[in-house]
């Protein structure tokens, strides 16, 4: 009898180790096929949640995690430093936090800190009509001109790492925030605004819009709206899609609305922690891939994170790159400054 019960009991910590194991497998391809910050987020978290939920030991979560490879490790880098999840590596915690180190250590070679930020960026603030609708792809700037916009936050810790960097330098950028984080985080928003930045619409909680219904579309678009003005008093007239994916009705409805479609046209892919050969994907890589978009077009709308660590890491590097170069940064806005304050969002 008890060598039965001790069977069972190997054969079901096996089969949790062979879960957690596949779960982990699972995530690192997600990751790797990601197409968003939002999908690349999601990949290690859901193995944390599950693990949480299904009381899987600390032992075989560590063993798990510990048997790969740093690259994969580091699409759990944000769910090993949540306390939230603590008790769940409670037999690995040091062994981990050296190997995120090594992580940070192989992904920051050869970046810049903002202390090395000495110089101050050509900056400009331009004014598009916005009225009877306006899709910003490239932001219509010049060449040699780049606006710059941060995505999903406000983030409690993060944000503020970012309005430092650009502060640094003198420039302002663009936020397009999440409602339910603005709700979570309303002083970060109020700090972000109160630097002369542009806080716009990404939805209430991030979802696929081409997957709603229009009425709920609208729902995620005014409560965010609301949140926004309830929380500074004023809103940029300008809507991002979460994933940039589009809906016709949407688009029809924002034309009409006086609400920017606003898009854009280069790239960082600052989230993707792990490249397609399965090495770590080094900040020095995505300044570089970045840089290439940007020169290849002369100018455009860069899409960064402020809710990543690696943007902050990667951000003062970028900026040096970019003002060698010889570009301007731009901040738009509507030439109806009124229609801050005046949303025709419902
Ligand atoms: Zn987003």
């Amino acid at each position: 009898m008890k060598t039965l019960f001790l069977i069972l009991v190997s054969v079901s910590i096996f089969s949790c180790q062979r879960s957690t194991e596949s779960d982990l497998n699972q995530a690192v391809q997600t990751h790797i096929e990601a197409k968003s910050s939002a999908e690349a987020e999601d990949a290690c978290q859901k193995v944390f949640v599950k693990a949480l939920n299904e009381s899987t030991t600390s032992k075989v979560m560590c063993k798990a995690l510990l048997a790969r490879t740093n690259a994969e490790l580091s699409i759990c880098e944000d769910e090993i430093a949540d306390p939230h999840f603590s008790n769940l590596i409670a037999d690995c915690k040091t062994e981990l936090a050296t190997r995120i180190e090594q992580i940070k250590t192989e992904r920051n070679q050869e970046v810049l800190t903002s202390a090395d930020l000495n110089f101050k960026f050509p900056f400009e603030i331009q004014y598009r009509d916005i009225q009877s609708g306006y899709t910003a792809v490239s932001g219509d700037v010049q060449n040699k001109q780049v606006v710059l916009t941060f995505d999903d936050g406000p983030h409690p810790t993060l944000s503020k790492n970012v309005v430092d960097i650009l502060n640094r330098v003198g420039v302002k950028a663009h936020f397009m925030e999440v409602g339910k984080h603005v709700q979570e985080h309303p002083e970060i928003t109020q700090m972000i605004a109160k630097n002369g930045n542009s806080i716009g619409n990404h939805s209430w909680d991030h979802s696929q819009f081409t997957k709603l219904s229009f009425d709920d579309q609208l729902k995620q678009i005014a409560d965010t709206n609301k949140m926004i003005i309830n929380t500074i008093g004023w809103i940029d007239p300008f809507f991002r899609y979460p994933y940039g994916s589009t809906t016709p009705e949407m688009n029809q409805f924002l034309k009409t609305h006086g609400e920017a479609n606003f898009l854009w046209s280069i790239d960082s892919n600052d989230w993707k922690k792990i490249n397609a050969d399965q090495t770590v994907r080094t900040n020095a890589q995505v300044i570089q891939e970045t840089l290439d978009q940007i020169d290849q077009r002369g100018r455009g709308i860069v899409l960064f994170h402020d809710i990543q660590s690696r943007t902050i890491e990667l951000l003062p590097t970028f900026l040096t790159r970019l003002h060698e170069r010889g570009y301007k940064i731009v901040l738009l806005q509507p030439s109806d400054l009124n229609s801050k304050k005046n949303s025709r969002i419902p």
